[in-house]
């Protein structure tokens, strides 16, 4: 039996940079897939119909050309042709020297530290809006007492979920690197911030390790997920970052239009602005004064 030992290149970057090259391969590996039970399918009936061709020598030639007419209709002697490798470009992973591996490439190692930033300070301003704060950018009342029990919010099951990913990321970590082990602690903001400034300074070691692809990828996935979340509720407008004119934070609003714009010095940005020069230049600085001004707002 034949055994496809092909596949993507291991110094593929396993980021959102070869997206493209990643399903393309997938999709070989489909098609590979039905190529060969195909072809062993069709030895098989060829197998079993050579067992039947009789021994006398004046009836053989007309056997075999039943058989392959049967087994290979189309192109007698042949079996399909395999499906063709995909020709998709990919971006390569940075040679890391102490593992000899390729990892990430520059571009999306800066997303996933970026990503690192910015999942801080959406999970704050979530927890500011179920905590029921959210009332005070908007001049909406929202009561921050029920008399009845609340039914847990899904936005405190979310954070509850993304707390539990990075302390179980910090505890591998840790115990991988020979750091001392998690120091306890309770969960919430406070906890979680630790746990990211943790992993952010660690995170060139992380990302030069060949078992990160799942940590990088769970790391983006978390950072849409929140994005989405906060995107989703007309009330919670701002976004998080400094303004890369005025450096202020705790200004930046996106508008009806979809821009983002600076409620302070009028600066305005497309999404992709925003990427660049606000999300991907943040570092812990910015979520601390941003939750400082909020307290005090
Ligand atoms: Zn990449
Ligand atoms: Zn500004």
């Amino acid at each position: 039996m034949m055994v496809n030992t092909i596949g993507p290149s291991e110094d593929a970057c396993p980021g959102a940079c070869n997206r493209r090259y990643r399903d393309a391969w997938a999709a070989y590996t489909t098609a590979h897939t039905a190529w060969r039970s195909t072809c062993a399918a069709l030895s098989g009936t060829a197998a079993q119909l050579l067992a039947d061709v009789p021994e006398d020598e004046d009836l053989a030639p007309d056997a075999y050309d039943a058989l392959f007419a049967i087994v290979l209709p189309e192109e007698p002697g042949r079996l399909p042709d395999p499906p063709d490798e995909p020709e998709v470009p990919f971006t390569a992973g940075e040679a890391v020297t102490a593992s000899g591996a390729n990892v990430w490439c520059p571009r999306c190692r800066r997303r996933i530290r970026a990503a690192l930033v910015e999942i801080g300070d959406l999970a704050a301003t979530l927890e500011a809006w179920a905590d029921g704060h959210r009332g005070a950018a908007s001049g909406e009342h929202i009561p921050t007492r029920r008399t009845t029990a609340p039914s847990p919010s899904p936005i405190t099951d979310m954070l509850d979920a993304l707390y539990g990913m990075l302390a179980d990321v910090e505890r591998q970590w840790r115990e991988h690197a020979g750091h001392p082990p998690r120091p306890g602690r309770s969960r919430g903001g406070d906890a979680r911030q630790r746990t990211l400034a943790y992993l952010l300074e660690q995170a060139d070691r992380i990302l030069d390790n060949p078992g990160s692809p799942r940590f990088g990828r769970g790391i983006l996935a978390w950072q849409a997920r929140l994005l989405r979340a906060t995107k989703s509720d007309p009330v919670v407008r701002r976004r998080p970052g400094r303004c890369p004119r005025c450096t202020w934070v705790n200004v930046l609003q996106t508008r009806d239009d979809g821009h983002i714009e600076c409620r302070n010095c009028g600066r305005l940005m497309n999404e992709d602005e925003y990427q660049d020069d606000v999300v991907s230049v943040a570092g812990f600085d910015v979520v601390d004064e941003t939750i400082a001004a909020r307290a005090a707002s």
